[in-house]
């Protein structure tokens, strides 16, 4: 009977974890059907540059609120949608998202801070991918050198060539496609300097681990001379300590990221924080 008990448990987690999954489906699927945004929304994390001291860009964290669950983590949803090929036409919705509030930051005086895009492959391997962004960008009237695209190291894994086609018309376009992620998956440095991409993004556990008292610094450092000598931007995000600030400007990284700058905020939030800068 103990036994029946445990499997009966079990499957109700599963139940549970199921009915959780179908909800956040059925949530995004009602927003991608619908004229609104409501319950999706974008928050923008400052990046600062090393070298000016300025903030030179922010990063568009997408976040999901249903009445039903609550807030829901892009950890949690980003995967779904992209299982349920909702992530197209969420995606869509970030971009434009995230190019009006350029538009605003531009508006307001702040023509040199760039906006950061999360891009799933499944968005960026799309046909219609492309030409939608490239006509957002007309219709918004926003500068394209001003956007980034931020793709994550599963690009390595997938059709390299076909990929690299795309990031090259992005990139003659002026948009800054940047490496997420980096070092956490498929990466190869000599792979990487093959890509059209302007920039790599160190993944946070290199940078947690200069926390530790036997870090192994040398493989930030030689990441950053390797990506520099490839004339590549070096950003490391999730800096939480004024000792990883230190070293990592020691080492020559050009931005960072994290919560010792600010956490991800939302708009009103995004152009005060710049105005206070
Ligand atoms: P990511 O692009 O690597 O974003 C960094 C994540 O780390 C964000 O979590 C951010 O809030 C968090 N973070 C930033 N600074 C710190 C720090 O100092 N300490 C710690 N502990 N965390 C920090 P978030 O917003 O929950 O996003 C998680 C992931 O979801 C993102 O990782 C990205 O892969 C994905 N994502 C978010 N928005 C989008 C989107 O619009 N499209 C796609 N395709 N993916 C998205
Ligand atoms: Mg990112
Ligand atoms: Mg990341």
């Amino acid at each position: 009977a103990e036994q029946d008990l445990g499997v009966c448990y079990y499957d109700d987690k599963l139940a549970a974890e199921f009915a959780r999954r179908q909800d956040i489906e059925n949530a995004l699927a009602m927003i991608a059907a619908s004229q609104s945004d409501d319950g999706l929304y974008l928050h923008y994390q400052p990046v600062l540059d090393l070298k000016t001291g300025r903030i030179c860009a922010f990063e568009a964290l997408t976040r999901l609120h249903s009445d039903l669950l609550g807030h829901i983590s892009p950890a949690e949803f980003i995967p779904i949608a992209e299982e349920a090929k909702l992530i197209l036409p969420i995606g869509r919705k970030i971009v434009s998202q995230a190019l009006h509030f350029l538009k605003r930051l531009h508006d307001s005086g702040f023509e040199s801070v760039s906006v950061l895009i999360n891009i799933s492959i499944i968005q960026l391997i799309d046909n219609e991918f492309s030409r939608n962004l490239f006509q957002v960008i007309r219709d918004v009237r926003v500068n394209p050198e001003s956007i980034g695209l931020e793709i994550t190291e599963s690009v390595f894994a997938a059709d390299f060539d076909r990929i690299n086609r795309i990031l090259g018309v992005l990139d003659r376009a002026g948009l800054h496609v940047s490496i997420d992620d980096f070092g956490t998956g498929y990466s190869s440095l000599s792979r990487e300097q093959e890509l059209n991409v302007k920039s790599l993004k160190i993944d946070k556990s290199f940078i947690d681990g200069i926390m530790q008292t036997d870090p192994d610094m040398t493989v930030i450092a030689d990441i950053i001379a390797m990506a520099h000598k490839f004339n590549h931007i070096i950003i490391a995000e999730g800096v939480e300590h004024e000792k990883q600030l230190r070293y990592l400007r020691d080492c020559g990284c050009d931005w960072i990221q994290g919560y010792l700058v600010s956490k991800p905020l939302d708009e009103n939030a995004a152009l005060e924080f710049l105005a206070r800068y």
